[in-house]
């Protein structure tokens, strides 16, 4: 037999089957239809109960193993000598329980949509509510996010004033630290005059000497004081700790 006459064809009640009914099928009273296998499964025992609608089935005709696709032979006799109204009366009856196993499938079938579509809203809820839930983190988030922005300008500015006023002090601290050096090395040269001199080279010029140059570190913390006023010596050089004075020669007095 082609499968294509299987297309077009009812399923198997019994639940959770739903195989298509093909070759023989078991066909009952009731109006129910079940596979070869569950057929002669459950209506082998006795009293055969319907495993679709749990009616009892104790009728000599109440279960019919029925060949779903019949030899050109048996259609030929099947119905053969029986009067007109007898043989659209046994038509009738198998057409109204093909539709009502049609009908059967189609509530199934819509019952199963309409759960699926009752699925569907609540997954929709449900990511809604997600959704909106998750709007709400992020708008708070970007709130947070801004304020935090706005504390750390506010912190770079202060960082920025504070960084000005070190170097404004460091300025400061430089100026003094000259201005100590020079009058440092003022008072040393006002002292060594006083007493005599040890060594015939040593004829200093008050106003001939370098100062000692400054450090070039950033004390900042030493960084204090009024502004110095009159800074006499810029241009320092390097460390040269051992000289304290630069020798001139007397020639050039
Ligand atoms: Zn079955
Ligand atoms: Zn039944």
């Amino acid at each position: 037999m082609a499968l294509s006459l299987c297309d077009d064809t009812l399923l198997c009640n019994f639940p959770k089957c739903r195989t298509k009914l093909c070759g023989f099928a078991w066909v009952t009273a009731c109006s129910h239809a079940f596979c070869d296998q569950h057929g002669s499964g459950e209506f082998s025992r006795s009293p055969a109960i319907c495993p679709a609608c749990s009616s009892a089935l104790s009728g000599k005709l109440d279960i019919v193993r029925t060949e779903l696709s019949p030899s050109e032979e048996y259609k030929a006799m099947v119905l053969a000598g029986l009067r007109p109204e007898i043989v659209l009366d046994i038509s009738t009856r198998a057409l109204a329980f093909w539709s009502y196993q049609i009908h059967q499938e189609r509530m199934y079938q819509e019952y199963t949509l309409s759960r699926a579509e009752v699925q569907v809203k609540q997954l929709e809820k449900m990511l809604n509510q997600q959704n909106q839930s998750r709007e709400l983190d992020l708008g708070a988030m970007r709130g947070e996010i801004s304020s935090l922005k706005k504390v750390m300008e506010e912190y770079k500015r202060k960082y920025s004033e504070v960084a000005e006023r070190l170097m404004e002090r460091n300025r400061q601290y430089q100026k003094l630290r000259g201005l100590y050096d020079s009058l440092r090395l003022r008072n040393m040269v006002v002292g060594e005059r006083d007493t005599p001199a040890t060594h015939p080279h040593h004829l200093l010029n008050p106003g001939g000497f370098r100062p000692l140059p400054s450090p070039r570190v950033s004390p900042s913390f030493l960084a204090m004081g009024p502004e110095g006023e009159g800074c006499l010596f810029t241009g320092l050089e390097t460390d040269r700790p051992n000289t304290f004075f630069h020798i001139r020669s007397p020639l050039r007095e």
